[in-house]
């Protein structure tokens, strides 16, 4: 384990097909995304493996977006301690917004992170595709086990109607994460039952997939794991933690929230602090900033 925290392989995400282009085969590494979430946010061990896991998932959903603009959003809130929980990947970049990072749980009886303790085992998974149309696509279900990967193969099934072998891994220890990654398997058009069984016995190489990670290049584990089925090595991309916020953004939602609540801040607080719930960066506006702002203001 100690070793493990040595290697910095770079965060990436392999896009495959396997049985003659039948499935998809994702194949993610996100150590450095999930170190940087945790600088940022500084979060329990319990709460990182959680982030981790749902910004491995995010990207999958945002790395198979076509579009240069295009966005997506997930949003977890279930019952447990973590309260809401919410991640943007645009393209390869992904930044999260966790409510309550701090929050720490007892370890499972099993030894590991109680990520579903933390989430809670109820709730729900919103995932919100800005696909640059007039309405974005909206996906919903309820969560199953708060553990993610699982909530994250009961929505492709349910939502998508794709049934999913989803596989979200972060190993951390004391403050550390010393890997992470996950793997999405996913049946493309006219995929038959057979191969998706097939597969389904594959995916038990991936029960410490964020150990495996850390150790191999992807497209080694890759051969390695699809010997004999057909695996193509469509492309390459790398991963990581992004905010794309700014103070012309900052600027936008104040006049956004119109005259009125304008004149409260420059009457009442004489200034405003924004701080982006993404990357934690603080920008200040004063009286005076907000006075002009105002006259921006449409209404
Ligand atoms: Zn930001």
């Amino acid at each position: 384990m100690e070793n493990l925290a040595l290697l910095n392989l770079p965060d990436e995400i392999l896009h495959m097909t396997v049985c003659g282009g039948m499935a998809r085969v994702l194949l993610l590494r996100t150590t450095g995304t999930t170190r940087k979430a945790a600088q940022i946010h500084q979060p329990s061990d319990t709460a990182m493996a959680a982030m981790s896991r749902l910004m491995t998932a995010t990207s999958m959903l945002g790395c198979m977006m076509k579009g240069e603009d295009d966005s997506v959003t997930v949003t977890v809130a279930g019952n447990g301690p973590a309260g809401k929980i919410t991640c943007v990947a645009n393209g390869t970049r992904v930044k999260i917004a966790p409510q309550n990072p701090q929050v720490e749980l007892p370890l499972k009886k099993d030894g590991h992170l109680d990520v579903g303790g933390y989430i809670g085992h109820e709730g729900r998974l919103t995932v919100i595709k800005d696909l640059g149309l007039k309405e974005p696509y909206v996906g919903q279900c309820q969560l199953v086990s708060g553990e993610l990967g699982e909530d994250f193969a009961h929505y492709y099934t349910t939502s998508e109607q794709k049934p999913s072998i989803v596989a979200l891994g972060c190993l951390v220890n004391n403050g550390t994460c010393l890997s992470a990654g996950g793997a999405l398997i996913q049946p493309l058009p006219g995929c038959p039952d057979d191969v998706l069984d097939l597969l389904e016995i594959r995916a038990m190489f991936f029960t410490s997939i964020s150990r495996e990670v850390a150790e191999e290049p992807l497209e080694d584990l890759a051969t390695k794991w699809f010997d004999g089925m057909d695996l193509k090595i469509l492309e390459k991309e790398s991963v990581s933690y992004q905010c794309d916020c700014s103070r012309e953004k900052m600027e936008k939602a104040l006049i956004a929230m119109g005259r009125q609540d304008l004149n409260e801040l420059i009457e009442e607080d004489e200034g405003a602090e924004l701080t982006c719930h993404f990357c934690r960066t603080s920008h200040q506006f004063t009286k005076e900033d907000l006075i002009s702002l105002m006259e921006r203001a449409t209404r």
